[in-house]
């Protein structure tokens, strides 16, 4: 008999009542050490004590009013957004998903409106993830989201992850627009090298089509700087945010320039709840916090820190993994043993990571953990790591 919540997650046997920082505690006050932050969402922490005031003085205020009236908060948040990104203008959604629909839409309408309406192709990479939705599946267009969806939306060019050849000949006088994570999340952990964002821009410029980044995992703060694009200093025309900006909150975001979205006014887009009162208000306090500079050093030496005792784990356990890679608290070890062995190995050990593609080991903890946690979650994966090792003599004699 089916369950009644739909089966569509593979779930660990773990349940938690509350959180507190980087720690999430069960019933019974076992307490886990949180890597996983949700899926880089929980950016601050858990029960921050900033975001639950900000959240509550709303809920006391005024929870919903719809797009069909002003919301201060919303204003207030796309005005901080503006001011500290390339955007000139917000719409802001509940989640990631959403906001791939409305780029790929931005990007269409952006053609159509400039009088080259056969503009309609969007080029992406094999091993991205842009979401569940229909245009979100289309976009990533592997074998494992899209089958038994069809008809998938057209549109969608998917290229091999960093072949230049392949992508300076895809495009042609269809393309619309090129759509890549600076550092892909689901797929493994896999940076984009700065140089090949410039020459991505530069390629976008060249052609006069649009890149659109999706920076849903790695942007707010993640890699040590607000949006990951700006380590190799260059700008996109449309922008994809969720998880982290809203802290736990659902909330999701497309930035653009003026130029990317202007075919985008009154009547081409709408949500009921995007950008409600509630979540904006936890997206000024995520966003007034994570835009600080002290607060983006922090999460710099805090990366150093993790990266360099990551470095120490997987040297002291070459059966089990590879090396590690990423950019800031966005940080991925592949596994020379299954991935999920040691997340599952984790969960004996009481820290929590989270499985990615390629056979990687996710870390996304909260942007502000404390050292000690740190310190602590690199002593619990090393146990984790012996436990696995114990288990696969056979991974350590291949190793050696
Ligand atoms: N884009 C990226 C890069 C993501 O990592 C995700 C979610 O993991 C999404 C889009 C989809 O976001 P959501 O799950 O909020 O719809």
């Amino acid at each position: 008999m089916i369950s009644s919540v739909l089966p569509t997650y593979s779930r660990a046997p773990l349940s938690f009542l509350r959180g507190e920082g980087s720690w999430l505690i069960e019933e019974s006050g076992a307490r886990y050490l949180d890597m996983g932050a949700g899926i880089a969402v929980n950016s601050l922490g858990h029960a921050n004590p900033d975001l639950v005031a900000a959240l509550s003085e709303q809920a006391g205020a005024l929870w919903h009013t719809s797009n069909l009236y002003r919301i201060p908060a919303q204003e207030r948040l796309a005005n901080m957004l503006v001011a500290g990104t390339f955007a000139d203008t917000v719409f802001f959604t509940n989640s990631g998903t959403e906001a791939c629909e409305l780029a790929v839409k931005m990007a269409r309408k952006h053609f159509h409106d400039a009088g080259q309406p056969e503009r309609v192709e969007i080029i992406a990479f094999e091993g991205s993830f842009h979401g569940r939705s229909a245009a979100g599946i289309a976009a990533a267009g592997s074998e494992k989201m899209t089958k038994g969806f069809g008809p998938l939306l057209p549109g969608f060019r998917h290229l091999p992850f960093g072949d230049h050849d392949a992508l300076h000949a895809a495009i042609d006088d269809k393309t619309a627009a090129i759509l890549i994570e600076p550092v892909q999340g689901e797929g493994g952990i896999r940076p984009v090298p700065d140089q090949c964002l410039k020459g991505l821009r530069d390629l976008c410029d060249e052609h006069g089509i649009l890149l659109i980044l999706d920076e849903v995992q790695c942007g707010m703060g993640r890699t040590g700087r607000l949006f990951a694009h700006e380590w190799a200093g260059v700008a996109p025309d449309i922008m994809m945010v969720a998880k982290g900006i809203g802290g736990g909150f659902p909330l999701g975001a497309v930035l653009a320039t003026e130029a990317a979205a202007s075919g985008m006014g009154p009547g081409t887009h709408g949500s009921t709840y995007g950008g409600n009162p509630l979540a904006c208000a936890v997206g000024c306090r995520v966003m007034q916090i994570v835009s600080d500079p002290d607060f983006l050093a922090e999460v710099r030496r805090k990366a150093g820190l993790l990266r360099q005792s990551m470095e120490g784990l997987v040297a002291g356990h070459p059966d089990v993994f590879e090396t590690v890679r990423g950019s800031g608290l966005m940080l991925g070890l592949k596994c020379r043993v299954p991935a999920a062995d040691v997340v599952a190995a984790g969960y004996d050990a009481h820290v929590l990571t989270v499985p990615g593609g390629d056979n990687v080991l996710r870390l996304l903890p909260p942007l502000n953990i404390p050292d000690a946690d740190l310190a602590e979650a690199a002593e619990r994966l090393d146990r984790a790591a012996s436990a696995v090792s114990a288990d696969n003599p056979g991974a350590a004699a291949q190793a050696s």
